[in-house]
């Protein structure tokens, strides 16, 4: 996959070179290409900000750096883009078909790259939606700053993106950039072999719509803290029972919304069958 993030501040996205998403990019398994905004102006002051036309406080991004910079990653993302004519795979288990609709279809049925705008004026980032741009070959995000970016971008750029703006949660940031890393880092794991061991994707919080099961580690007696003794009975069926009882019982205490949605299909689940 290959994913290009448009920043004023290129060396806030430097973690991502970090850990298990610097090691997949040394893998060939990722490429993330960070632009700088800035060098799509043209003049002196490299001036990506103007002021709010109807008034009001705070500054609005200059739309004509922005154009620039997503021809460019149009222009970047090309060969990613043709190696995957075929459009997306198959949607992950457990999620909606992955995010093709016809708008995002171009003519000739090509599908268009998806361009993620964070905002905290947008639709709430969720494992789900992680799921549906992990099958993606391309992703591009753009870091918004100040009050954000002119609206006519955005309006732009639908004509050669599948344009989503996300949210992070119900919070302001200063800038898309902590939203960004947030989203790259949950979509990069769940591409193929990024995580060692594809079973830990499956036994998480949010894969069927629950929060996880508490977790334990030696030694088995600490500090006066037991580990459940179900934990070390060896009877699967009886521990699949427990995981299954403490995931309901944690997320009705902690997220009781989530019950509502939860995948009824994911309790028929071999390794939660009882
Ligand atoms: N005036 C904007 C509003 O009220 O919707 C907020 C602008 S915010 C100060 C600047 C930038 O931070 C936004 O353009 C967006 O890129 C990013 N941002 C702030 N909060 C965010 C959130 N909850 N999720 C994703 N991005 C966020």
């Amino acid at each position: 996959m290959r994913i290009d993030v448009v920043s004023i501040f290129p060396d806030y996205l430097a973690p991502l070179k970090l850990s298990l998403l610097g090691r997949a990019q040394e893998d060939g398994l990722l490429s993330i290409a960070i632009h700088d905004l800035r060098d799509f102006t043209s003049d002196r002051h490299r001036t990506v900000d103007d002021t709010p036309y109807g008034g009001g406080a705070g500054m609005v991004m200059k739309p004509e750096p922005w154009a620039l910079a997503l021809e460019r990653v149009l222009e970047e993302q090309r060969p990613a883009q043709d190696a995957g004519t075929d459009g997306p795979g198959e949607a992950a288990p457990g999620t909606a078909a992955s995010g093709a609709d016809d708008a995002a279809a171009q003519p000739g049925g090509r599908r268009r790259p998806v361009l993620v705008v964070p905002s905290p004026a947008g639709e709430v980032f969720t494992q789900r939606m992680a799921y549906e741009l992990a099958e993606e070959p391309t992703l591009a995000f753009a870091c918004g700053r100040y009050e954000g970016i002119d609206e006519r971008v955005l309006d732009w750029a639908r004509e050669h993106f599948e344009v989503r703006p996300v949210s992070l949660g119900d919070y302001v940031l200063n800038g898309g950039e902590v939203a960004v890393m947030a989203m790259v880092e949950a979509v990069g794991r769940l591409v193929p072999g990024v995580v060692g061991n594809p079973e830990s994707l499956i036994e998480e919080s949010h894969s069927d719509g629950l929060l996880e099961y508490p977790v334990y580690t030696k030694p088995s007696s600490w500090r006066g803290h037991d580990v459940p003794e179900v934990l070390l009975s060896g009877n699967h069926g009886r521990i699949s029972q427990w995981r299954l009882e403490q995931q309901l019982r944690r997320t009705a205490a902690r997220r009781p919304e989530l019950l509502e949605g939860a995948d009824a299909a994911a309790f028929g689940k071999p390794e939660r069958a009882v």
